[in-house]
């Protein structure tokens, strides 16, 4: 299945019903009521969770985008969270790992392609030290393995979202 881009969707106006003259534009604007949709990108953050042997947590992916493939944990900030505490949050639903000390690194746009449509995103990337980092528990919906790791190019190569390992090469770089 080829993926479109989101704005491709709008065939009509969500608000009035109008139908779009300029299909795929970005913004969309609806010329009969002044509706607009800018398209995001949309905010997520990846922690590099590191422990004390200075190894990376990279966890396998259950499901789609990227199933079978590594990934940081992570997840879209939602509305009325900030960065940190989106950061937080997902590391700890995915993980139970608790965050206890973070810092920025970097940020990379991504591609979110969901039920064959796909979304910009902004990835904010984080390094996080946790409480104890022994007691990871996935979420075993969202998670099948992981590792504690200093990633080769035998994990990069299977990451599954490329934002993730430019995160993690410049982080490396930065050793
Ligand atoms: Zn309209």
């Amino acid at each position: 299945m080829n993926s479109k881009s989101i704005e491709t969707a709008y065939l009509f106006c969500p608000r009035c019903g109008t139908e779009a003259v300029a299909v795929g534009s970005v913004p969309f604007r609806c010329g009969q009521c002044g509706f607009a949709n800018f398209f995001g990108p949309v905010a997520a953050v990846g922690g590099l969770v590191i422990n004390d042997a200075g190894e990376l947590l990279l966890v396998r992916r259950a499901r789609d985008p990227g199933k079978g493939k590594w990934g940081l944990p992570g997840g879209f900030v939602d509305r009325d969270e900030t960065i940190e505490q989106a950061l937080i949050r997902e590391v700890h639903e995915e993980t139970s790992l608790q965050v206890i000390e973070s810092q920025y690194l970097t940020s990379f746009p991504n591609l979110y392609d969901y039920a064959d449509l796909v979304s910009p995103v902004i990835d904010l990337f984080y390094l996080c030290r946790v409480g104890d980092p022994m007691q990871v528990r996935l979420a075993a919906d969202e998670l099948t393995s992981y590792l504690w790791v200093r990633p080769i190019d035998t994990h990069l190569s299977e990451m599954a979202f490329p934002s993730n390992r430019r995160a993690i090469e410049q982080w490396l770089r930065s050793q």
